[in-house]
């Protein structure tokens, strides 16, 4: 998952293939599904709710590297106004122009593909930022992958916003995207 490559074995003979991609996945909150929904509500027990949660493990959720809640769609809403939404074609503008922005000042990769040492010198992060980061990472006790994921989700952040650099307002959305661990 994270070497972007699978290596497949046979006999005497091994041989490595490219496999880098990129893993959306969906689950609901809990067994029954309606945990956290405002309209119905969620008729399963704690445990039968921690054990559910459970079944993903906690180094493949430590790879997953945002945790979005999606909550019900109002049925009003499902028949808004377009005009009020900001449309495919604009959003996939706006995510060109960040990658771009990546592309160019990393030399060719995108942040998420960056290693430790392009991190030290690309991402462009005061040391005020950077405490601030260490101490939340420390008190929702997140592992090391977490805390270099949260910096590159960060930069990305602050490139859609084309920000040279990455302010705390961008480090704390990015931090807002690993909910799964701190309730783990
Ligand atoms: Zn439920």
């Amino acid at each position: 998952m994270e070497s972007g490559k699978v290596t497949i074995s046979r006999a005497a003979r091994q041989a490595d293939f490219p496999a880098r991609f990129q893993l959306i996945a969906a689950m609901n909150p809990c067994p029954c599904g309606y945990l956290g929904d405002k309209e119905r509500g969620c008729i399963c027990s704690q445990s039968q709710i921690d054990r559910y949660k459970a079944k993903i493990s906690g180094p493949l959720l430590d790879r997953i590297d945002m945790h979005v809640e999606v909550s019900r769609i109002p049925y009003k809403e499902l028949r808004a106004d377009h005009k009020k939404i900001e449309s495919s074609i604009h959003i996939q503008k706006r995510v060109s122009s960040a990658r771009n922005i990546q592309l160019k000042r990393n030399n060719g990769k995108a942040n998420a593909h960056l290693n430790t040492l392009e991190m030290d010198q690309l991402l462009n992060i005061s040391e005020k930022n950077l405490i601030l980061l260490e101490k939340i990472v420390s008190q929702l006790k997140l592992s090391a992958r977490a805390y270099h994921r949260v910096l590159k989700i960060s930069r990305t952040i602050a490139d859609l916003g084309h920000s040279q650099q990455i302010m705390q307002n961008h480090l704390l959305e990015a931090l807002s995207y690993r909910c799964l661990d701190r309730t783990t």
